[in-house]
């Protein structure tokens, strides 16, 4: 694969950046994933969008401008003979000397990492997922702006790494005051007598970008959709449950600490929500 490093397209061995980075050095920095479908990156512009004010709040100018990342992008998709992918943006600080005042580093780092992507396997979709709720809360929006999607990642981390030791798929994390937030890289969406409910983006989660396509078809399919608090007993007593992101788009999730979520399968509206989501990517896409 050839991976775009500050101004070039360099091999995978070459691509290798400072351990002066203050990426490397403090996670001082953002980055974004984006799906290409077919050649054509989904919501392109609401990726770059999130990116670019995931920057400003660092204080970090990215690089560029839209349409020339634009062309970047799809110039990455193309030399690596790329149709259906998934790329990963990091900008960083850039190199400096240690010390954490930004005016350390003149520029910043720019890396592009494409994989060839297309989707994940079907048995998780089929079977759905098993989560597990984190003891590490999500960092409160007072001490680190939710949007802002940064290099440093420790939390979700931690949360995915209890996850797993919980034989689970997902951690989620919860607020400093007990609501439920997110998953560790993914957001929650929780189906309760046919209305949808996820929790609002004021109790500090990342505002995914497929969260926001589910919400815009949960309106189209006329689903009532409630932007909310939500506690752990909502999640037990669910009646079904999925998470979203950009790679896995909607996973539904049958157990939640042990718990079966409704019948312990993925439920109905999962699946028609699902399937309106690839209905809406192959438009949007082209395909
Ligand atoms: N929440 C967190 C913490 C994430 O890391 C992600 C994606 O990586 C999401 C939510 C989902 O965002 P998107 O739908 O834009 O991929």
């Amino acid at each position: 694969m050839r991976i775009y490093l500050n101004h070039r397209f360099v091999a995978e061995t070459k691509a290798v950046v400072s351990v002066f980075d203050h990426g490397f050095l403090y996670g001082d920095g953002v980055f974004e994933t984006v799906r290409a479908y077919e050649g054509r990156l989904f919501r392109l512009d609401e990726h770059l969008t999130r990116l670019k004010e995931s920057a400003r709040g660092l204080n970090i100018t990215l690089p560029r401008t839209l349409p020339a990342w634009h062309r970047l992008l799809y110039q990455t998709l193309a030399i690596n003979h790329l149709k259906n992918a998934l790329v990963r943006i990091t900008v960083s600080r850039g190199t400096g000397p240690i010390g954490l005042d930004p005016a350390l580093c003149r520029k910043p780092t720019l890396v592009i990492i494409p994989r060839a992507f297309n989707g994940c396997p079907e048995t998780p979709h089929r079977k759905g997922w098993k989560v597990a709720i984190a003891s590490v809360r999500r960092t409160p929006s007072q001490a680190l702006n939710p949007r802002i999607k940064s290099m440093n990642f420790l939390n979700n981390i931690l949360a995915k790494i209890q996850a797993k030791g919980n034989h689970a798929d997902e951690g989620l994390m919860l607020s400093l005051d007990g609501y439920l937030t997110e998953g560790s890289v993914s957001n929650l969406f929780l189906i309760k007598r046919r209305r949808l409910y996820t929790p609002a983006a004021g109790l500090g989660i990342l505002e995914g970008i497929t969260r926001q396509v589910v919400i815009e078809l949960a309106k189209e399919n006329r689903i009532p959709l409630h932007e909310t608090r939500l506690r752990p007993s909502d999640l037990y007593k669910a009646d079904e449950c999925f998470l979203t992101n950009t790679s896995m788009e909607i996973m539904p999730v049958v157990k939640a600490d042990g718990m079966k979520i409704g019948d312990g399968k993925p439920g109905p509206i999962t699946r028609h929500l699902h399937e309106a989501y690839r209905a809406q990517v192959r438009f949007e896409c082209g395909i």
